[in-house]
């Protein structure tokens, strides 16, 4: 069991590394640029070097990228369609050239459109992103909470699309706050087995490649999307130990998206995972080796 946390870039990529060790996390999630804005990814080859050199000194052990939030690729409108395959195109590249794990997205909206009438032209727009790079990374289906003509909210949906693609270099990932929103009950142990029965139905955890860890500060079913920190939500301390412990998800990544004190995962948040998996806590360090 890996256990991190989404960090920041700022300063550049290879701070993710030393954000990282500050916060204890063994695996990170990143937005490598601004993710409401479509800004062209501008990384020099001594940045790369930089952070291949500092996440091997510091033992990282997974690098997941979040796509820019605008993509949508169940929209009418061909120019945002093409802005978000070449954006996940260049989020793949960068990825390769980083050796970073993959790149997590959210579908989009059909916005009334529906999902039937969108889906092959969604999974055909994930086609033409694995076509146009050779990126080892994996291309990551996370579940969404459920906001108007949500694509991918429901497990059945996340199915049909990764089936559709239907190919090895794309993966899935499942988000516990999101989950949650869409009515799947993850206080419980008979909720979380019931739910995580749904997933292997619907999608199959072969496909999962990661979770993200969040509690929810909006009530079971409510399709909207508010993160809380773990045990502050309503999904609850006695979820999240049932999930960590649970055989289907005891040995994936975990990432946390949680707002901790106002700046994102930290220690704490991390350390309380860790608890609840049953680790013992992980100390902050940095590249120098001094613990802070
Ligand atoms: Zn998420
Ligand atoms: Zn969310």
């Amino acid at each position: 069991m890996l256990l991190g946390g989404h960090v920041s870039t700022k300063g550049g990529i290879d701070k993710a590394v030393d954000f990282a060790l500050a916060i204890g996390a063994e695996v990170i999630q990143t937005h490598p640029s601004p993710p409401q804005q479509w800004q062209p990814l501008r990384i020099d080859d001594s940045v790369v070097d930089g952070y291949r050199a500092k996440a091997a000194a510091a033992g990282l052990r997974g690098h997941w990228f979040h796509a820019v939030y605008l993509i949508n690729l169940a929209t009418r409108d061909s120019t945002l369609l093409k802005r978000s395959t070449g954006s996940l195109v260049s989020y793949m590249n960068l990825a390769a050239r980083l050796g970073a794990d993959g790149v997590v997205l959210h579908p989009g909206s059909h916005k009334g459109l529906g999902f039937e009438p969108m889906l092959p032209q969604v999974a055909g727009a994930l086609r033409e992103v694995l076509d146009r790079t050779d990126s080892p990374a994996r291309l990551i289906v996370e579940n969404s909470a459920g906001q108007g003509g949500c694509v991918g909210c429901t497990f059945e949906e996340v199915g049909r699309i990764v089936d559709a693609v239907d190919s090895d270099r794309v993966g899935v990932c499942l988000d516990t706050c999101h989950s949650f929103a869409n009515g799947y009950d993850l206080r419980t142990a008979d909720g979380v087995d019931a739910a995580l029965r749904a997933f292997d139905d619907a999608v199959g955890f072969s496909q999962l490649v990661l979770v993200h860890a969040n509690d929810s500060k909006i009530e079971l079913g409510a399709n909207r999307d508010r993160h809380a920190n773990i045990g502050d939500g309503f999904i609850g301390r006695e979820g999240f130990a049932y999930m960590l412990a649970h055989p289907r998800l005891h040995d994936l990544p975990w990432i946390l998206e949680v707002p901790g004190e106002g700046n994102g995962p930290d220690l704490i948040q991390v350390n309380l995972l860790r608890e609840l998996a049953g680790l013992a806590p992980a100390t902050p360090s940095s590249l120098d080796g001094v613990a802070r």
